[in-house]
């Protein structure tokens, strides 16, 4: 297994690199003088960090800009080409992959079809989908910091992943991220979709420099991811945010998991499809899906005004547990479908502090849109890397 050590990349590791990088990254373009503010590192410090960062190329000096009194000033940005990302989705009928640079920004896209595939399918069919984008937009290889891949389902120990086995065969505890390093030849990170399209939009969307949120993720299932206090919140065996079967209708419609009235069975895109009765959403691309979605507008506003009062119990349950600052809606589910929810889901229970200030809305719909998991898979390497809590990743195979 090949890591990146070697290259100068391994400069961005050390924590106080990352505080500098996450610093530019949250506030945009800095000097060195408003580093050493913010930072409270030492002018001497800084410095050496910054022409370091350069000399890798992970920061670049923008113009000079004058200052009222004094010398000029030279404010330092990410520089998107200093680093990339690939970023990974298996769904029941397609795998897509996606090349994202430093700042996020998507350069590259393959999508490829697929039938239900057991790993023995899957893998080769993803790694070729890496090689493809690499191959698509040539780029120096020492600066693709990883592969991430985001997977729906639960996780067994170890860090292994076990898929829904509604969804896809073939999956129960299957090693992926160590396979499939074996493939691509770079450290492979994986994360359950909500906590992947937390961490993206932590890196590059709506919760850049929020220390605490929730994000709900509103797919085929319903998931939870949590980064509370700067930190991803996983839980002691990786299934923390499961808040899918939490019951919120007691005695209700019967769930997969074996309980009654479950979130899942009331709020998920599978509710819908069957309130829908759509047999097979599997065999309908998301362009039709949501075409279909559109023409029964009755019928979906009937499901979402069904939907809210578990939707809302479930927001009132998460702001009294967490305490966030908001809760990201987010997931596969078409935006114009997620707007409709959040329409219903208002007005809110009270909170129980009416009197507390705010600064951000309760609810804010996700900048990441549909691919959320996807792009949040592109951001685990770059998280991973450069953010100052490295340490709450789980360390990628091959380390
Ligand atoms: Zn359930």
């Amino acid at each position: 297994m090949k890591s990146i050590s070697g290259t100068n990349l391994e400069q961005a590791k050390s924590h106080n690199r990352r505080v500098v990088i996450e610093a530019i990254r949250t506030r945009g373009p800095l000097s060195r003088a408003a580093l050493v503010r913010l930072t409270a590192l030492s002018t001497q410090t800084i410095s050496n960090i910054v022409e370091e960062l350069v000399a890798s190329e992970l920061l670049k000096a923008e113009a000079l800009q004058k200052i009222a009194r004094g010398q000029p000033i030279t404010p330092y940005s990410i520089n998107p080409n200093g680093a990339y990302s690939i970023g990974l989705e298996l769904e029941r009928d397609r795998a897509i992959g996606v090349l994202t640079d430093l700042s996020g920004k998507v350069r590259a896209r393959v999508e490829k079809t697929a039938n239900r595939p057991a790993p023995a399918e899957a893998l080769p069919l993803l790694a070729s989908i890496a090689d493809e984008l690499y191959q698509g937009f040539r780029f120096d290889r020492t600066r693709l910091l990883g592969v991430g891949i985001a997977m729906p389902g639960r996780y067994a120990t170890e860090g292994v992943t076990s898929l829904s086995p509604v969804t896809l065969p073939g999956w129960q505890d299957f090693p992926v991220a160590r396979e499939l390093a074996g493939l691509v030849g770079v450290p492979v990170l994986v994360e359950n979709d909500a906590t992947a399209a937390a961490i993206g939009e932590r890196l590059h969307g709506v919760a850049r420099a929020l220390s605490s949120f929730v994000y709900l993720f509103l797919g085929g299932g319903i998931g939870a991811g949590m980064f509370l206090d700067g930190h991803v919140y996983r839980g002691s065996r990786h299934n923390a945010g499961e808040i899918g079967h939490v019951i919120v209708v007691p005695g209700g419609l019967p769930c997969s998991c074996g309980k009654r009235g479950c979130l899942d069975r009331y709020v998920s895109l599978g509710s819908l499809y069957e309130h829908l009765r759509v047999k097979d959403p599997g065999e309908y691309s998301p362009d039709t899906l949501e075409a279909m979605l559109d023409a029964n507008s009755e019928a979906i506003d009937a499901w979402a005004a069904a939907a809210a009062e578990p939707l809302r119990q479930m927001i009132d349950f998460l702001e009294l547990s967490f305490d966030p600052q908001t809760i990201v809606l987010g997931g596969s589910m078409p935006p114009s479908l997620l707007q409709r929810l959040a329409q219903h889901v208002e007005p809110l229970y009270k909170p129980v502090n009416p009197g507390i200030e705010r600064s951000l809305p309760r609810i804010i719909i996700g900048a990441t849109g549909r691919d959320t998991a996807l792009l949040g898979a592109a951001a685990l390497p770059i998280f991973s890397e450069t953010n100052p809590q490295f340490d709450v990743l789980q360390k990628p195979v091959g380390r």
